[in-house]
């Protein structure tokens, strides 16, 4: 066990939801900080709420070391960003190459944010689940850009904090693998009904990987990974 405490950035996803897990199963106190920026996929802030609180009812052990919640009005992030995660556009790929999914800045405000809210509460560790390896080209996703960001937050905090990105180098079906390892088939059972990753916030229909139109990009990243996990491990020989 790791002295001392960690911020999580939990937006509701299921890479955030696994990176909670991750921090409650090392850290003694762990607190969320989530972020209503104007997301389409608004019901993420919903089930976030049910997945803090399964946690609690099923986990005993972690339930005793998640703290409060602190969820921002970062509203002002959609008013300055025109993209299709925060108005009715069609998912397309831009000028630039990266998809106009891409909320420029959102998680330099979110780390920074993050940092300022860690500062007043005394922890010292700032979990996100970003990742290099399956993303959709978001520059603010990448390794350099993180341990950037470290260095000014410290710097301009004069402050020790340390961001961890426990799927910085995974794929989506090492991060269900990592579920499961976490917490068992309970983890993983609560992160398809109580995680949520569609861009487009459907969650009309429930597929064997959870909620979402399984057309997005998002959908798609979320249903390669669950198939891809559930095959490796069927393979995996019994002992
Ligand atoms: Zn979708």
């Amino acid at each position: 066990m790791t002295e001392g405490g960690a911020l999580v950035l939990f937006s509701g996803g299921q890479d955030s939801a696994t990176c909670l897990a991750w921090a409650l199963d090392r850290y003694e106190r762990v607190e969320t900080i989530g972020f209503d920026y104007g997301q389409r996929h608004k019901v993420e802030l919903e089930v976030r709420r049910r997945f803090r609180d399964r946690v609690f009812d099923q986990f005993p052990k972690w339930g005793s070391r998640l703290g409060p919640d602190h969820l921002l009005d970062l509203r002002v992030l959609g008013d300055i960003s025109d993209t299709a995660l925060t108005a009715e556009a069609e998912i397309a790929f831009s000028a630039t190459g990266l998809p106009n999914t891409f909320v420029p800045g959102r998680n330099l405000l979110f780390l920074t944010f993050g940092a300022a809210l860690a500062y007043r509460r005394g922890l010292k560790r700032l979990v996100t689940g970003v990742c290099e390896t399956d993303y959709s080209g978001y520059p603010d996703c990448r390794d350099d850009t993180i341990k950037a960001l470290q260095v000014a937050v410290n710097l301009g905090t004069e402050s020790r904090f340390v961001i961890e990105t426990p799927l910085m180098w995974t794929d989506k079906a090492a991060t269900w693998s990592m579920a499961q390892g976490l917490g068992g088939a309970f983890l993983v059972e609560a992160i398809i009904e109580d995680t949520h990753s569609c861009y487009l916030g459907q969650r009309e229909r429930r597929h064997e990987w959870g909620y979402g139109c399984g057309q997005c990009p998002a959908c798609e990243l979320r249903r390669d990974g669950f198939d891809r996990w559930r095959r490796d491990r069927d393979r995996m020989p019994v002992e």
